[in-house]
């Protein structure tokens, strides 16, 4: 019997990349889970790669994180599927780069509308049912660059920046009720997110972090385990970065 056997998990952006390497991390630990992204295709696939090998532990909901109505609305068939919620993680995230002289106001606000509404969307919908979950826990994965800021990704930043906010605030407004919120700022982790980048840019980035390489998924999804584990219970409003020393 782990820690985790039977907990109920939420996680966004789980159809692929960190959130899907949370999921299946969870999934291992006896979680029994729901999984979000927009895309039926990705998302089922994802749960069913997931119950192969941990049968019946994951259902998965198509939606957008940033449809403030929806989130609401799947929120509570998500509450009726689990019988309740232990342990949110918002995860999901997009970028729309570009210098700022350049950026389209759309750019700004679909990044805005999903790194940081989505995860106000879902802290509305859930924060009942996690107040009477067992150790609640609101881990939210923010970035290193919402801690340092970076050319061509003002929007990008300004959502990080404004989740670790959020993380802040939520970790004040819900003590009371003993759950925790916390914050995990990745660096650069190997996904689809950093494949896009060129190899240079990928070199220029490992020579600024001190362990010389890429992150992995996994450093992000056992960070996440560990904050939402019973020995983190005294951590709440913090940022974690998970990021190879780069912003130390
Ligand atoms: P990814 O591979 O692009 O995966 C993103 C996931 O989010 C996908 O499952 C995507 O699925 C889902 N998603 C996107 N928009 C959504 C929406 N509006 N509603 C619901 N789901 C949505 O990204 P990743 O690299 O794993 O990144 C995961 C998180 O870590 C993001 O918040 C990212 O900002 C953060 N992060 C990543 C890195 C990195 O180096 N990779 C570094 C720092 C922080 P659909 O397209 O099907 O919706």
């Amino acid at each position: 019997m782990s820690k985790f056997t039977g907990k109920r998990v939420v996680v966004t952006g789980a159809g692929r990349g960190i959130g899907l390497a949370i999921a299946k991390a969870f999934a291992a630990e006896g979680a029994n889970l729901a999984i979000i992204s927009r895309n039926p295709t990705s998302i089922g696939s994802a749960a069913k790669e997931i119950n192969e090998t941990y049968p019946d532990s994951t259902k998965f909901f198509a939606l957008d994180v940033a449809d403030f109505d929806a989130v609401q609305e799947t929120g509570k068939a998500i509450i009726d599927e689990l019988g309740g919620i232990d342990i949110l993680i918002n995860n999901a995230g997009v970028t729309r780069d570009g210098l700022l002289m350049r950026m389209k106001s759309e750019d700004w606000d679909t990044v805005l509308d999903t790194n940081l509404k989505g995860a106000f969307n879902l802290v509305k919908a859930l924060q009942r049912p996690l107040m009477k979950g067992t150790d609640p826990r609101i881990i939210n994965i923010s970035s290193v660059i919402g801690l340092i800021g970076n050319a061509g990704q003002a929007n990008y930043a300004a959502s990080k920046a404004g989740l670790i906010g959020l993380t802040k605030s939520i970790a004040r407004e819900l003590a009371g009720r003993k759950v925790t919120c916390n914050a995990i700022a990745p660096g650069f982790i190997t996904t689809d997110m950093t494949d896009e980048l060129s190899d240079d840019i990928k070199q220029g980035i490992i020579s600024k972090v001190p362990l010389a390489t890429l992150g992995e998924v996994d450093d992000i999804a056992n960070t996440t385990l560990f904050l939402a584990s019973p020995e983190a219970k005294y951590i709440t409003g913090q940022v974690l970065a998970v990021d190879g020393g780069m912003t130390m």
